[in-house]
């Protein structure tokens, strides 16, 4: 069991702007965040893409901005659980177990759910024997490329994934490339790369086909592709990967007795604290007479919610504010010299 002043749950930007609010306070805490990297939405939906309206910084990507807030962490050693979806969350005495979807299990006096619009999960194939096969045979992402050496690897879905993945494996794989359309969504450029591998045989295509069945026992053996026009294709597979995007969901938040609204959870605007002592929602997921889904507003809320956080993880201190241009009790945490 972890113990730790506070747990924030999401890694999005406000999640890791409450982690440097909480650390520069010298308040302990831990993240975790059900997706493999850091970042939220704006590395998930927009790495690329310029926001104007971060205050004194003109222009950045998503990217950028996750990258900054990354740095911004970089005095504090914060101990970021990836891959790892909060499920459940218990009240012991004073304190709140929490518990995530691989086992590891905290113990704080304070949560902070910057969840934004739920965990991203990717959208799964229909089939239901799809399950017994997942992360054996069946993968919705790729951690380790080298699995797929010298095997065959049907791929399924129409976008830039979809297609970056056929043409990269298609160097030491045998590629299978199957979309439910006859039109992709990928880049231009992505598609007539894959166009031309699938003239010089390296990758075999089928438009308008979906997974219909998987077949074998322990291992996966081949799968049913059928056609629009209910034609059935049996191909052998050793592998099967699935890109068809993410979908968001609010998932277990929404079964933690927390007051929940169309998809947010009520906040008071003093302390950003739930209908229940030391949970604490902030950013996308909280809402409040006025709320703005900007992330200037997250920062805003994330800063309230680590002072509030003090209370309860210090009892017998009094939290003191300070700025960090002239204290040196902060200067001293951030590494810097008066
Ligand atoms: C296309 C697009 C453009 C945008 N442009 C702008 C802009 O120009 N300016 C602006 O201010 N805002 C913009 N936004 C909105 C901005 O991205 C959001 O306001 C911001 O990302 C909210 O941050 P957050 O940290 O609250 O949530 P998120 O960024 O959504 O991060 C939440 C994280 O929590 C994780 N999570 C959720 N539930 C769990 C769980 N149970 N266990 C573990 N992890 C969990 C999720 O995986 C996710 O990583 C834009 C949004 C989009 C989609």
């Amino acid at each position: 069991m972890i113990k730790t002043d506070a747990l924030i749950i999401g890694a999005g930007p406000t999640g890791l702007f409450t982690a440097h609010q909480l650390k520069l306070i010298g308040l302990n805490c831990e993240v975790v965040d059900n997706l493999d990297k850091i970042g939220g939405q704006c590395i998930e939906l927009y790495p690329d893409k310029p926001i104007y309206d971060i205050p004194a910084v003109p222009e950045c990507t998503g990217e950028e901005l996750t990258n900054n807030l990354i740095n911004q962490l970089k005095p504090f050693d914060i101990k970021f659980h990836l891959s790892e979806r909060v499920d459940e969350v218990k009240k012991n005495n004073n304190s709140w177990e929490v518990k995530t979807n691989k086992g590891t299990e905290f113990s704080t006096p304070n949560i902070i759910i910057a969840g934004g619009v739920g965990s991203f999960e990717p959208r799964k194939f229909g089939p239901k024997d799809c399950e017994k096969y997942e992360n054996k045979s069946i993968f919705y992402s790729i951690k380790d490329k080298s699995i797929f050496k010298d095997k065959t690897v049907s791929i399924f879905g129409g976008g830039d994934s979809a297609l970056d993945w056929a043409i990269e494996l298609s160097k030491d794989s045998k590629v299978n490339l199957v979309h439910r359309r006859d039109e992709f969504r990928g880049a231009q450029s992505t598609e007539g790369a894959m166009k031309n591998l699938v003239k010089n045989g390296k990758i075999n295509l089928f438009t308008k086909y979906q997974l219909r069945n998987v077949n074998g026992k322990d291992n996966l053996e081949s799968i049913d592709i059928e056609h629009d026009d209910k034609e059935i294709k049996n191909i052998k597979t050793d592998y099967v990967l699935g890109f068809f995007g993410l979908i968001m969901q609010l998932g277990p938040i929404a079964n933690w007795g927390l007051n929940i609204d169309k998809k947010t959870i009520s906040v008071d605007t003093e302390k950003f604290e739930t209908s229940q002592k030391g949970i604490y929602a902030v950013g996308d997921i909280c809402t409040y007479p006025g709320k703005l889904k900007l992330i200037l507003s997250g920062f805003h809320e994330g800063a309230l919610a680590a002072r509030a956080c003090f209370k309860l993880a210090r009892p017998n201190e009094k939290y003191r504010f300070e700025f960090t241009t002239t204290s040196s009790n902060l200067l001293k945490r951030l590494g810097k010299k008066e």
